[in-house]
């Protein structure tokens, strides 16, 4: 599966990859934003670069240079460049960290503002400690994907 980085422009966007369970880096997570650090980090994590910006585009072989503002756009642009959107069953990735998220059990304490396990199930990032479960911005993104017809 193809890894990404996505520019400073384009936190959104990270955030709706990693609810897709794309393995994804983003340079405001290091404060990177200058072109020869993220095309170093692109290159040693084999990261395929995602920008707003053309000449960094240029830089990058493999790069997708997105013209749109709004996400849901870069959705559709990074769909017609071939990219498969889609959630999974299950959250898998965590949209704050890029970390991977274990579920919950069914007896482990949950803090509070957590749904309780009768309510709905609840996973965990392993890196970060952010809580997860399907709530309004799935279904939103569900919606959004679907919006755009069809892989
Ligand atoms: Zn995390």
């Amino acid at each position: 599966m193809t890894r990404f980085l996505c520019d400073a422009m384009l936190g959104k966007l990270a955030t709706y990859l990693r609810m897709c369970g794309h393995d994804t880096a983003y340079a405001l997570d290091r404060d990177e934003e200058s072109a020869d650090a993220l095309l170093a980090w692109a290159r040693e994590e084999e990261r395929r670069l995602l920008t707003r910006n053309e000449r960094l585009a240029e830089r990058a072989p493999d790069a997708v240079l997105l013209r749109a503002h709004d996400p849901t756009d870069q959705l559709a642009e990074l769909r017609a460049a071939g990219v498969a959107l889609a959630l999974p069953e299950a959250p898998v990735r965590c949209s704050t960290c890029n970390g991977r998220v274990r579920r919950v059990g069914e007896d482990e304490r949950r803090p509070e503002g957590v749904p309780p396990a009768d309510e709905r199930p609840v996973w965990q990032c392993v890196d970060c400690g952010q809580f997860y479960w399907r709530g309004s911005h799935w279904a939103d993104l569900r919606e959004t994907l679907s919006s755009l017809g069809t892989d």
